[in-house]
């Protein structure tokens, strides 16, 4: 039993000697979690566990190199001092990793849950998000976000305790549930993960999850297609509704009317409503009042970018997605250097183990610091070909269609996106912006661009798909 860790609420199964060991290392972490932040507590020390304890050795089971490294500089003294307190008597300490040790990054006290959540640790290989993206299914879910594989700290603890909450008792307390904060900070995936595990307890439940932006466009074209009465039946027989970016609702009133009424049907039959946004109710403006206040009614959460240590963790744990195990001075690095959108984080992330992967190479900060300080300036190896693919797949639309002669706004605005993203990330002439997308015109690009540049300052959607849009390039 040496190298199997005992974790945390789960130690019914310690038998002798072990019991006792864990009871000390219970203590132990009973008296840490209230002498540090939520977020580093659970960050650090969730899933660590004694695995030896005598005179002139304590073990302690860590789940991985950088917990590793980092309870023995940051945290040597306080794990002594505090064996001490409960009475053992502590020589040298060592830190070893078990596997078993990292298999819960949960809260920990929602046993019923478990077994879903458990296996969806075990990400594939190539995890990268281009490969992710295919895996949507008809309900909108994307099986890639979890709540195991989320990483809780200072800035989502309290969101993501409340998706917990909604995971174990939808529809009851937490109706609407509304989350709202900036760009990239993990909004989607924690609203994605509740659907996802009430979906996996409850296989014939109805759960739909739907980007705002996509609502709208159906409710238009049903509109159009005189198909409204099905639209609505559809959403309004969900058993969870789950919105996401619901600031897309803003002066669009016809929707917000369809909107208003879905809400009353499936709050009133105590269905689970969960909602996004990147700001609260209210401060969208053009909303109706109505909405408003039914999107405060239930429970609404700020939330922050997670702090360094969180953002540490996070990296660390999407390098274990990628099968890599990287220095923690590399993953510090990055860490520091991206600091306030998770996405661009993963982006850089992917980017350097991509890099690294190609030319055979261990990812360094110096690779990682040279490969931020040209994204900041300028890449390479992508060709305008590659960028209008990629734009116009993330917008879904054909490539002969943003190549084409057509001026829909549906085509127009990704086609201004990639000419953007050719003048951004290639910098190419205006007029070869113009030919590689079928104009003739080079004014039309030089608009173009003048235009998503003063847009994207303003409208975080638009950021947002840009971001995305560039973390499929460097995938
Ligand atoms: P938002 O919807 O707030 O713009 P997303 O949910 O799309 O952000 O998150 C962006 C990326 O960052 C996703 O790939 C997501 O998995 C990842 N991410 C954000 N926060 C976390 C976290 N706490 N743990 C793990 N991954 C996270
Ligand atoms: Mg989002």
């Amino acid at each position: 039993m040496e190298n199997s860790c005992s974790i945390r609420y789960s130690n019914k199964h310690m038998k002798g000697q072990g019991v006792q060991q864990d009871d000390i290392w219970q203590a132990v972490l009973g008296e840490i979690e209230v002498s540090l932040s939520r977020g580093s507590f659970l960050t650090w020390f969730k899933n660590t566990c004694l695995l030896k304890q005598e005179e002139d050795l304590t073990i302690i089971g860590v789940s991985n190199i950088f917990v590793k490294q980092h309870l023995e500089k940051k945290y040597g003294g306080l794990i002594e001092s505090t064996l001490r307190k409960q009475g053992a008597t502590v020589g040298q300490i060592e830190y070893k990793i078990t596997p078993a040790a990292g298999r819960r990054r949960d809260l920990g006290n929602e046993k019923d849950f478990e077994s879903s959540q458990l296996t969806s640790l075990a990400m594939p290989a190539n995890a990268g998000s281009s490969v992710q993206n295919l895996r949507q299914s008809p309900n909108g879910l994307n099986e890639r976000y979890t709540l195991d594989n989320f990483i809780v700290g200072d800035g989502n603890e309290l969101a993501f305790a409340a998706c917990q909450a909604v995971t174990q008792q939808p529809g009851t307390k937490y109706n609407p549930l509304y989350l709202y904060g900036g760009v990239g900070i993990g909004k989607t995936h924690l609203i994605q993960a509740v659907g996802n595990a009430l979906q996996a307890r409850n296989p014939d439940a109805k759960v739909l999850y739907i980007a705002t932006e996509q609502f709208v466009r159906e409710f238009v074209q049903s509109l159009r297609g005189r198909t409204a009465a099905a639209f609505a039946s559809n959403y309004r027989s969900a058993d969870v509704l789950i919105v996401d970016d619901v600031q897309f609702l803003a002066g669009k009133d016809k929707i917000q009317e369809e909107f208003f009424h879905t809400f009353n049907t499936l709050h009133q039959a105590d269905k689970q409503i969960i909602m996004s946004s990147d700001k609260p109710p209210r401060d969208i403006a053009m909303l109706e009042d109505r909405l408003k206040s039914r999107f405060v009614g239930g429970m609404s959460i700020d939330m922050q970018v997670p702090d360094f240590e969180t953002r540490c963790a996070i990296i660390q744990l999407k390098a274990e997605g990628h099968q890599v195990t990287l220095d923690p001075e590399v993953i510090e690095h990055l860490a520091t250097a991206v600091q306030t959108n998770i996405r661009e984080l993963e982006g850089a992330l992917n980017q350097l183990l991509a890099w690294c992967d190609v030319r055979n190479l261990t990812p360094t900060v110096a690779i990682a610091s040279s490969l931020l300080q040209v994204n900041k300036t300028r890449p390479k190896h992508l060709s305008a070909k590659q960028i209008i693919e990629k734009t116009a797949r993330h917008f879904q639309i054909p490539l002969e269609e943003m190549v084409g002669p057509k001026r829909d706004k549906d085509i127009v605005v990704p086609r201004q996106v990639a000419m953007y993203m050719l003048h951004e990330e290639l910098r190419l002439s205006y007029p070869k912006i113009a030919r590689e997308l079928g104009r003739k015109d080079h004014t039309t690009a030089m608009h173009s661009v003048r235009k998503i540049t003063q847009e994207s300052q303003v409208d975080a959607a638009l950021r947002n798909a840009i971001s995305e849009i560039k973390e499929h390039l460097y995938a």
